[in-house]
């Protein structure tokens, strides 16, 4: 059996998976907020240490970017501050097993890969929640790039003259299209603090305010699609994330995408491992 990590900016997740992929144990906690390395190296400890003698190998899927054994972040607030940790050595000194590490949307990416109702070649995942994560399979193969950064589109452009990312980029598609920028501007317009969650039942209710909050976002997720279809020719793209499946935002994506040259679209599907996504696909990738 493996252990799968899994590591968020807000928890942290640790299953025992067996060789057919099925969760066994489960356990959970808080992602440390000092920013301190050392908190976050003993908080892993606890967490991984009930299920240690019954594991062979560990796999980790984690926010932020992995290269070479090291995890840095894209945005140092996902991590309380915390942009540099040395992930694998960490990981092999607590367990004592081999470690691989994986970024959690890429993981995400090749679980979804391989639930794929029609199976393909080449698919992009796309999950909207409360930044944009993504993965992307070409010809069969995740892609991790060189240095980790592969796949990672919720940095890539679609309004120059768009918010500020905390990547340090100008309107990347998470600056417009996430939870947290659909709650920014919700706090713009109506003065006050609004979730997505709450935008989207306002949206529901037919304001006006709320359907162009979740029509920017579903735009600039359109663009991005009409961009990785030029770009990689890829076959359909899998959305998930809690924005991504709320009730209707995949509609509001679909007739955006349907603005643009036939050329330039693409089938469109729902994720379908939900939050354990990137545990799973990280087992899944580990033992290929
Ligand atoms: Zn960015």
């Amino acid at each position: 059996m493996i252990i799968a990590l899994d590591i968020g900016g807000t928890k942290l997740a640790a299953s025992l998976i067996n060789d057919n992929n099925i969760i066994i144990d489960s356990r959970r906690s808080s992602t440390p907020k000092s920013g301190c390395a050392d908190d976050l190296a003993s908080a892993l400890e606890q967490l991984i240490a009930p299920l240690l003698n019954q594991a062979s190998a560990i796999v980790v899927a984690s926010t932020g970017i992995i290269n070479q054994g090291r995890l840095t972040a894209v945005n140092p607030d996902n991590l309380g501050g915390l942009n540099d940790f040395p992930l694998q050595t960490t990981i092999e000194e607590i367990s004592g097993l081999p470690v691989q590490l994986l970024n959690d949307a890429q993981a995400a990416a090749w679980g979804e890969y391989c639930q794929l109702e029609r199976p393909c070649k080449s698919m992009a995942f796309i999950t909207v929640s409360t930044g944009v994560g993504a993965g992307l399979v070409i010809n069969g193969e995740l892609q991790t790039g060189l240095t980790g950064l592969a796949g990672h589109a919720g940095h890539t452009t679609v309004d120059p003259q768009g918010p500020k990312c905390g990547c340090g980029r100008s309107g990347c598609v998470e600056a417009l299209a996430s939870g947290t920028a659909i709650g920014k501007l919700a706090g713009e317009i109506y003065k006050k603090n609004l979730d997505a969650k709450a935008v989207f039942e306002r949206f529901h209710q037919g304001d006006q305010n709320a359907q162009m909050i979740i029509d920017r976002s579903a735009q600039a997720i359109a663009i991005l699609l009409g961009n990785m279809k030029a770009l990689l020719d890829i076959e359909v793209v899998v959305i998930g994330g809690s924005v991504g499946l709320a009730e209707g935002y995949l509609a509001r994506v679909r007739y955006f995408m349907e603005q643009q040259p036939a050329l330039f679209q693409v089938d469109i599907t729902p994720a379908r491992l939900g939050h354990e996504a990137g545990l799973k696909g990280a087992a899944l990738w580990a033992s290929q």
